[in-house]
């Protein structure tokens, strides 16, 4: 699943690197005791890996959303769209830019419900902010046309399915803009990180600047007389996070690929016995948890102390949903919104998530995919 299960001697021994190449950690200048910029590195292996013309390298993923969102103008006043499965990050984002969050609810693909989001269209919607739930893309198709028939920005929030595509494009490239999270439970990781990535050099160049207190960079001046027209703050990323990254970016499509041989032995065994979440046909998922559902609390259960018994464990359903679905944001949300995901949380709490580990072997799924399917 995550990076982290594959931390080791290479990114070690990249971090080792950086200190032997001049020990500079800071993203910019000190030219003259450094051999290597590795976030800017960083940025440009994404660009290439997930086909985007700008990636830019930031503090987190949370911080990249909130970004994205000063790249859009998007502030007081305005409403962005966003949903009822999710993680708090989306709507701390969007309250710190002081706009409004509005929220519809997901659909068996447990991604946000195209046709709720029709109905939640205002004269104060500028941005939809579609995210991708563990590992499988919402639908890019349905979203992308309510944007361009009202004229909106969709921001893709790509924290948790990095890697994953829709209709053959990388999640993050297919909106106008996108935010990656690097943070440690995620498929790769810096420890803590994000990633801005857009097609659209306005949005870049604004990001850019603002991640870093307005600094244009201006190549005619030294960075204490660099040029400035907008105030930002700083989000940058450092040398020694990018240069682990790197690393785990090269692991990224051999996890993927280990991940998917897991999830289909889980699948087989269990797929005729319980309703599996749905995929969208367009959609090729990094296969990072394996998610059904059960009616029945008395066999969720038993599911549930099995996968703790034998150290799998479940991911955020139903371990941390607190965090997960908005119908417990009444410390963030207006009640409007938290009363308008109740059929979220029904969904929600009907299901089990695996989350699928590359340290245990595929038997050890079959024989829980076994285990699943003796209680039906
Ligand atoms: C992890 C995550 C974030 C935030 O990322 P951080 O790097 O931890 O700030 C945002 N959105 C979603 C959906 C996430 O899973």
């Amino acid at each position: 699943m995550p990076g982290f299960e594959l931390i080791g001697n290479e990114e070690k021994k990249a971090v080792e690197k950086v200190f032997n190449e001049g020990g500079v950690l800071f993203a910019h200048g000190f030219e003259s005791i450094r051999k290597k910029f590795h976030v800017r590195e960083f940025e440009k292996m994404c660009s290439k890996k997930f086909k985007c013309k700008h990636s830019l390298s930031v503090s987190s993923g949370t911080a990249a959303i909130k970004i994205a969102l000063k790249a859009l103008n998007v502030g007081p006043g305005d409403e962005v769209i966003t949903q009822a499965f999710n993680f708090i990050a989306t709507i701390e984002a969007i309250l710190d830019v002081k706009a409004k969050p509005i929220i519809a609810n997901v659909d068996d693909t447990l991604n946000m419900d195209v046709n709720e989001v029709h109905k939640l269209i205002s004269n104060k919607t500028k941005v939809i902010l579609p995210v991708h739930m563990l590992g499988v893309s919402a639908d890019m198709n349905g979203i992308n046309k309510i944007a361009k028939t009202y004229n909106l920005k969709v921001l893709e929030d790509n924290c948790e399915s990095l890697g994953a595509k829709f209709g053959g494009k990388y999640l993050g490239n297919i909106g106008h803009v996108s935010a990656l999270s690097f943070d440690f439970g995620k498929i790769i990781t810096t420890g803590e990180g994000g990633m801005v990535l857009t097609n659209d050099i306005k949005i870049d160049k604004y990001a850019r600047e603002y991640h870093d207190h307005g600094h244009e960079n201006n190549k005619l001046f030294p960075r204490g007389e660099d040029t400035r027209t907008i105030y930002g703050f700083n989000y940058r990323m450092t040398e020694l996070q990018a240069a682990i990254g790197k690393v785990q970016l090269r692991k990224l499509d051999s996890i993927i690929l280990n991940n998917k041989k897991r999830y289909l032995a889980l699948n087989k065994e269990i797929r005729k016995y319980y309703k599996i979440r749905e995929i969208p046909i367009q959609c090729e998922p990094i296969y990072d948890s394996f998610i059904f559902f059960e009616e029945d609390k008395k066999i969720r259960d038993k599911i549930i102390d099995k996968l703790l018994k034998v150290g799998i464990g479940t991911k955020n359903l139903p371990d941390a949903i607190k965090w997960h679905c908005s119908n417990y944001w009444d410390h963030a949300l207006p009640k409007k919104e938290v009363k308008k995901t109740k059929k979220t949380y029904d969904l929600l709490i009907k299901a089990i998530s695996i989350p699928i580990w590359l340290k245990k072997p595929i038997e050890e799924y079959i024989e829980l995919g076994r285990f699943i399917k003796s209680l039906k």
